[in-house]
């Protein structure tokens, strides 16, 4: 695995509507192997050899889950809301970065300390909107001068480290795995076949930019190259999520409790087939909670077969998450087998 870009993807900003560091990474490493990139009206990052009518579409979304400047009080303290879905107990005391006109400004979300706190105040749930950020500025006018501003986003300072002998943890796995795999596939693409980062996936309950370029590509199938839920640590019992890592990828056959993709039977059973014949590991899922860009494009036009192709991954939708080199490998592998054979 090639972690030096892997950490590169994980540890660049990128909050939905703002993936233009993630875009300008992702089109290097497509023209690094010959492909033609453009970057649409949406902020999607195209990229591929040669394109005619109905192509093949394989898309990631580059957009991570952070946080973005609400106010700034007279102490120069911070409020924000969350962009996309986070669990609010996960902020607490998390270093965070703001991006701002001015560059990167560093900050911590503040919480009060154990030792004042009343016994009910302990229990209570913790909840966003009674959060800050310090930014270390002693009034509102040292916080702008920063460069802090209303409509700044904010990222977590996760740094990205390799765990054990084949596990990696670092903010946005979720989804620069996926873009990670994107960049792998570029080498030999066959004609015909779009490469896509997609941008706003974690801000609606389906991906916006994915509906925007498949209105325009009209493709004849669309894979989303993207995470899930791994549910293989304490906490969390195996009917609740039954995906391992190190077993594979999932192929998602039905999304949100069908409100999302519902994969088309013909592109899953071939894509079973795929796996099997190339002896790739693989896992299948049926999943209540999320969904991927495969639920924004499959009912675009008159409908377009979707799948979603997802790499394990825990503790997603937090500050920090885990995934396992063997199912990076696995879910290029498969994904290379498809590109063969469609
Ligand atoms: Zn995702």
């Amino acid at each position: 695995m090639d972690y030096e870009l892997m950490k590169k993807l994980s540890e660049a900003d990128g909050v939905s509507s703002q993936e233009g560091a993630v875009a300008k990474l992702l089109a290097a490493e497509f023209r690094k192997k010959g492909l033609k990139t453009e970057i649409d009206n949406f902020g999607n990052v195209l990229a591929y050899k040669s394109i005619g009518k109905n192509p093949l579409m394989l898309g990631a979304h580059m957009d991570e889950i952070g946080l973005m400047v609400k106010h700034i009080d007279e102490k120069g303290f911070i409020r924000f809301i969350k962009i996309g879905g986070i669990d609010d107990r996960t902020l607490i005391n998390q270093q965070v970065t703001i991006s701002t006109g001015n560059g990167m400004v560093a900050g911590v979300i503040g919480s009060k300390p154990p030792h004042i706190m009343k016994e009910e105040e302990r229990k209570a749930a913790v909840e966003a909107k009674g959060l800050f950020i310090d930014v270390g500025a002693t009034d509102r006018k040292e916080a702008e001068e920063l460069g802090v501003e209303i409509g700044n986003t904010v990222t977590f300072n996760t740094q990205f480290r390799r765990m054990g002998k084949k596990m990696f943890s670092g903010k946005a796995l979720d989804n620069r795995l996926g873009c990670y795999v994107l960049a792998k596939l570029a080498e030999g693409l066959p004609a015909n076949v779009v490469l896509m980062g997609t941008s706003q996936e974690e801000v609606s309950t389906f991906g916006k930019g994915a509906k925007t370029a498949s209105f325009r590509l009209d493709p004849r199938a669309f894979v989303a190259v993207d995470t899930t839920v791994a549910g293989d640590h304490p906490e969390v019992k195996p009917e609740e999520a039954p995906i391992y890592l190190g077993k594979g990828p999932a192929i998602a056959l039905l999304e949100a409790g069908g409100r999302g993709n519902v994969a088309d039977r013909g592109l899953a059973g071939k894509t079973i087939r795929i796996a099997k014949r190339n002896k790739i590991k693989f896992q299948l899922e049926v999943f209540d909670g999320g969904a991927t860009d495969a639920a924004s494009v499959h009912n675009v036009k008159s409908g377009i077969p979707s799948i979603a192709v997802c790499i394990p991954t825990r503790y997603i939708h937090s500050t920090v998450s885990v995934a396992h080199e063997d199912d990076v490998w696995a879910e290029t592998m498969l994904l290379k087998g498809m590109l063969k054979e469609f």
